[in-house]
């Protein structure tokens, strides 16, 4: 048996045939015998209406309100898969951030992971129940929500890889791995079949959306091989891993 945490972006759950679909990829991990905690984005373009939606009614908003505000678009999506996943008759459980033992920063809206007590996912996955959490954010030490910054569910699912010591972390997208290029901008981008935290990491900085660049930090500094692939198409991803360490093994 196998723990396995699976994340999966916006466009992934963005309407109920989406969840549905997920919830089918999510049921299979299951059914292989594994132990799988789910990290999901907000649906679609959620964050974005939330923000204006903010924005509109104070256009200097206080970090603390913002976050308050936009940790409900990720709190939507796992209530609803968990809603889905039990009428598939299967047990599952939704946990916010804070439920699921991240402490942050206080740096509201780009608050940075101090801590993950992963007690309560522990728990209910000795239950035999599929753990559905919030990505993106967390509890600061006075019992503010935060948010980690845009694109920040990538580093939950790390983070709870790391914690809960698992043996599979897959990030699963709109496109089907990471590309030399953005493929959506650039049509001659091709995919790797795998890349280095250090090139990966590079191509975060500088604007690659695919993975949020503090959940490659993450996941080098814990050395934990991430697959990146698609939710819409069943085909192998690229792995983001340590290339140097297996160069000098073989
Ligand atoms: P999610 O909602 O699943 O987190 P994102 O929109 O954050 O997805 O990231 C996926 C997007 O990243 C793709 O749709 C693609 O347009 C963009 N992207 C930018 N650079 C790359 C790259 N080098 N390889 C793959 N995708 C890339
Ligand atoms: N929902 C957040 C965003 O749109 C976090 C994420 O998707 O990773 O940035
Ligand atoms: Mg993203």
């Amino acid at each position: 048996m196998a723990l396995m945490v699976l994340k999966f972006g916006g466009t992934s759950v963005a309407d109920s045939q989406r969840i549905r679909h997920i919830c089918s990829l999510i049921a299979r991990a299951y059914d292989g015998g594994n132990q799988v905690v789910v990290v999901l984005s907000a649906q679609g373009h959620t964050t974005d209406r939330l923000m204006d939606q903010a924005l509109e009614l104070n256009p200097n908003p206080s970090g603390r309100e913002l976050d308050m505000l936009l940790t409900t678009g990720e709190q939507i999506s796992i209530s609803l898969a968990a809603l889905c996943m039990e009428h598939m008759g299967y047990e599952a459980v939704s946990l916010t951030g804070w439920q699921a033992g991240i402490r942050t920063t206080d740096d509201y809206t780009q608050a940075q992971i101090q801590s993950v007590s992963p007690a309560a996912i522990k728990k209910e996955l000795a239950r035999g129940r599929i753990v559905f959490v919030a990505g993106f954010q967390g509890v600061d030490a006075w019992g503010n929500l935060t948010t980690l910054g845009r694109g920040g569910s990538d580093t939950t699912a790390v983070a709870l890889a790391a914690a809960l010591r698992a043996d599979v972390c897959q990030i699963y997208t709109d496109v089907d791995g990471v590309y030399t290029a953005d493929p959506r901008k650039d049509p001659t981008a091709t995919k790797l079949e795998e890349i280095s935290y250090e090139a990966m990491l590079d191509m975060a900085q500088h604007g690659a959306q695919v993975l949020h660049d503090r959940c490659v930090i993450l996941a080098r500094r814990h050395n934990i091989p991430i697959e990146v692939r698609s939710s819409f198409h069943d085909v192998p991803g690229t792995w983001v891993r340590n290339l140097v360490a297996q160069e000098h093994a073989s």
